[in-house]
């Protein structure tokens, strides 16, 4: 079986034959197709997506596809949490049209044999620290992309450097689809909601909610026209004290092309980007930096 409904809405499909048949007939009818992929555990962050693909056009494809690519041997793939049936759940609630649950032979079919490399935007910050992994979205991604052949993909700002990776790797390799960012959903105390939470115990999750309140206030310092070393040395200092176990990386970039500022105020639209780890946990973030023009 490839196709079921579970309620009036939601179609659910694990193959790429499948998809293509429900698609086509979408396409058939003049419907347009907005496709959010996840790696399910599905939080309102994702729900946004989903919110987002109603909104720009008919049809919302969802995946969810825990790719083992983006993950390194000591990573977390095999624990990564996984709640299929809340998923579904939760998809047909928000007015998806179309699950996809790709097997994985459809992802990686014998003597699979083909890479993605991106450029100077998969370098540093997350591509620094796990070097295959934006090998690993790409790959996917593109798959996906062919596979649903959607009009608009949308991706989660949460993940700022793979949505920026993602745009130019549409852009290099001509791929029709338009892609669409979707703003960071946070939890009451800032904590950008992410399945990874789920690991933290009552007091690391604590802790975590220091990572938003530090790089706010580091972008409230920048926009301040503070210098970008100083300032980034001193939140590395407090998220330490906050509890963090490490600070992967704590940086200020170009928003855009993602080029360092390492010293000196920022005068361009910039990003202060985050990673830090606690216990055994890795938390992003990132927030946005608007300096005002000055003479
Ligand atoms: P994941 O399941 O973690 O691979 O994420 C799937 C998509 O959801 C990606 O485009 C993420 O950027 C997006 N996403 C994850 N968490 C959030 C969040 N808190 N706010 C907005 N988008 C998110």
């Amino acid at each position: 079986m490839t196709s079921a409904a579970v309620d009036s809405q939601l179609e659910i499909v694990r193959s790429v034959a499948a998809l293509r048949r429900l698609v086509a007939k979408w396409r058939q009818n003049g419907d347009s197709i907005a496709f959010a992929p996840t790696m399910g555990a599905l939080h309102d962050g994702h729900m946004s997506l989903i919110h987002k693909a109603n909104t720009v056009a008919d049809r919302t494809v969802a995946s969810i596809y825990v790719n083992p690519a983006q993950f390194a041997p000591h990573e977390d793939f095999s624990s990564y949490p996984r709640s299929e049936d809340d998923d579904l759940a939760r998809l047909a609630a928000a007015g998806c049209d179309l699950a996809y649950l790709p097997d994985p032979s459809e992802m990686y079919p014998p003597g699979f044999q083909t890479s993605i490399t991106i450029g100077e935007v998969s370098h540093g910050l997350c591509g620094a620290s796990r070097p295959h992994f934006f090998g690993g979205v790409a790959i996917i991604v593109c798959k996906l992309l062919n596979q649903v052949a959607p009009d608009y993909a949308i991706f989660g700002e949460k993940d700022y450097q793979q949505l920026l990776v993602i745009r130019r790797m549409v852009r290099d390799l001509d791929m029709p689809v338009e892609i669409v960012g979707a703003p960071i959903v946070r939890e009451a105390d800032g904590l950008a909601m992410s399945s990874r939470n789920a690991y933290l115990n009552d007091a690391e999750r604590q802790t975590a909610g220091h990572l938003n309140r530090v790089i706010a206030s580091m972008a409230s310092d920048l926009e301040n026209a503070g210098d970008a070393a100083e300032i980034t040395a001193r939140g590395k200092d407090t998220l330490m004290h906050a509890g963090f176990s490490a600070v992967d990386y704590l940086e200020v970039r170009n928003a855009e092309t993602l080029a360092p500022f390492l010293g000196g105020p920022v005068d361009k639209p910039a990003r202060v980007f985050a990673a830090a780890i606690i216990g055994k946990t890795r938390l992003i973030d990132n927030w946005p930096v608007n300096p005002p023009a000055r003479a």
